[in-house]
C-alpha cells in the first residue's frame, strides 16, 4: 500500500516474502525506495522521529526475514538512484541496480569483466557489502569507490576502495553505511563466456526452489557443500525447509517453510557436521535481526 503523504516512495505493510529470494517472513511495516539524496535523508528522518530501526536491503538474496513482523523501515535504494553510465574508464551504477543489469550494460559496451557477476542474483549495494564473488573473483576486484551515507552521522561520503576493508564475503561498510552507488573500472575486454558460467550454475545449483544461495562460508581450501554432503545431510528436512540434494550448501523453501524451520535446519546441519567431521561451519547468510540498525 502506498503512503505518499508522509514520504515519497514509501510503502506500508509489505510481505517480507516479496522482499527476499527465500520467500519467507512476516510483514514489514515500512519500505522506503529512495530515488535521490533528499528521499534518503527523509527516510532517516522518518525513522528517527518514530524511533524505528532501519534495515538496508538490496535484492534480499542473502537474508532471512523473521516470521514475526518487522516494525521498522527497510531502505531499498532505487535502481536508478544513479543513472548507469560509462565515463572514460569508469562505470557508474546505483546500489539498487541488479548485478545482471550492470554486467549486461558493461557487456553491451564491450566489457566482459563483470560477466561472472551476472550469475549472482544480488543488487550492487548488497553485493558490495557482502563482497559477493564467484568463479574466483570478487566484486571488490574492480571497485574504485563507493558513494554512501554514514549511518551514524548521516554524512554523504565518497569512499575510495583503498579505505574499505574487504575479505571473503566481508566488507567494513556493513552495518555502518548505506551504500548509494559505486564506481567500477571499465575497459574493453575479451569475451569470457557468460553463457558457460550460466550453464555451469544451472547444472550444479538447485534453482527451481527459493533459496538464498550458499548458506555457509567455505572453510579455507574446502567446500562447505562438500562437507555437508559428506556428513550425509542432503535431504535433511525441518518443516518445508530442506537441504538440497543437488547442492548441499543450499537450503530450499519447498513451499511453506518458515524462518524458524530454516534456522532450526541451519543449527542441525552445523551440529551434525561438527560432530561428524569436526568442521565448524560459519553462516554466509544473514538473519534479518543481524542486519537491523538503530539510529
Ligand atoms: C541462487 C543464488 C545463488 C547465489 N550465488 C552467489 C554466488 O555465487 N556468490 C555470492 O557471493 N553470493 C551468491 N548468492 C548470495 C547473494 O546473491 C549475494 O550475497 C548477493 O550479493 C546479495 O546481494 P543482495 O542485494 O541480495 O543483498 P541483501 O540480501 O539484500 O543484503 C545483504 C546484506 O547487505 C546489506 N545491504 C543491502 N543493500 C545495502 C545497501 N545499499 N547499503 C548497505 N547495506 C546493504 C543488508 O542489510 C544485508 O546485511 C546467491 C544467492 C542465490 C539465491
Amino acid at each position: 500500500m502506498a503512503c505518499p503523504e508522509v514520504l515519497q516512495n514509501l510503502l506500508e505493510f509489505v510481505p517480507a516474502s516479496s522482499l527476499s529470494t527465500w520467500g519467507i517472513g512476516g510483514t514489514v511495516r515500512y519500505v522506503s525506495k529512495p530515488k535521490n539524496l533528499d528521499e534518503v535523508l527523509e527516510s532517516f528522518k522518518f525513522a528517527k522521529e518514530r524511533g524505528l530501526p532501519i534495515l538496508p536491503l538490496g535484492n534480499g538474496s542473502n537474508l532471512l526475514f523473521d516470521d514475526e513482523d518487522f516494525l521498522g523501515i527497510v531502505i531499498k535504494v532505487n535502481a536508478d538512484y544513479i543513472p548507469m553510465r560509462i565515463d572514460g574508464d569508469r562505470l557508474f551504477v546505483s546500489a539498487g541496480k541488479m548485478l545482471a543489469s550492470m554486467a549486461r550494460y558493461a557487456r553491451q559496451h564491450g566489457c566482459y569483466d563483470y560477466d561472472y557477476l551476472a550469475t549472482i542474483p544480488g543488487a550492487v549495494g548488497g553485493s558490495i557489502v557482502n563482497n559477493a564473488g564467484a568463479f574466483g573473483r570478487e566484486i571488490c576486484d574492480r571497485l574504485l569507490s563507493v558513494m554512501a551515507i554514514e549511518i551514524k552521522t548521516q554524512r554523504l561520503l565518497n569512499i575510495p576502495r583503498s579505505e574499505i576493508e574487504f575479505a571473503y564475503r566481508k566488507c567494513s561498510l556493513r552495518g555502518t553505511h548505506l551504500v548509494l552507488g559505486a564506481e567500477f573500472q571499465f575497459r574493453e575486454s575479451e569475451d569470457e563466456g557468460f553463457s558457460s558460467m550460466n550453464l555451469y550454475r544451472k547444472s550444479t545449483q538447485p534453482l527451481k526452489f527459493p533459496s538464498a544461495g550458499c548458506v555457509f562460508k567455505n572453510p579455507p581450501g574446502n567446500s562447505a557443500g562438500k562437507i555437508v554432503d559428506e556428513a550425509g545431510l542432503k535431504n535433511l528436512r525441518v518443516g518445508d525447509a530442506v537441504v538440497s540434494d543437488i547442492h548441499a550448501n543450499f537450503i530450499l523453501n519447498m513451499k511453506n517453510a518458515t524462518a524458524e524451520n530454516v534456522k532450526e535446519l541451519v543449527s542441525l546441519v552445523q551440529d551434525r557436521v561438527f560432530r561428524e567431521t569436526g568442521h565448524q561451519l560459519v553462516r554466509e547468510i544473514q538473519y534479518a535481526s543481524e542486519a537491523v540498525i538503530s539510529l
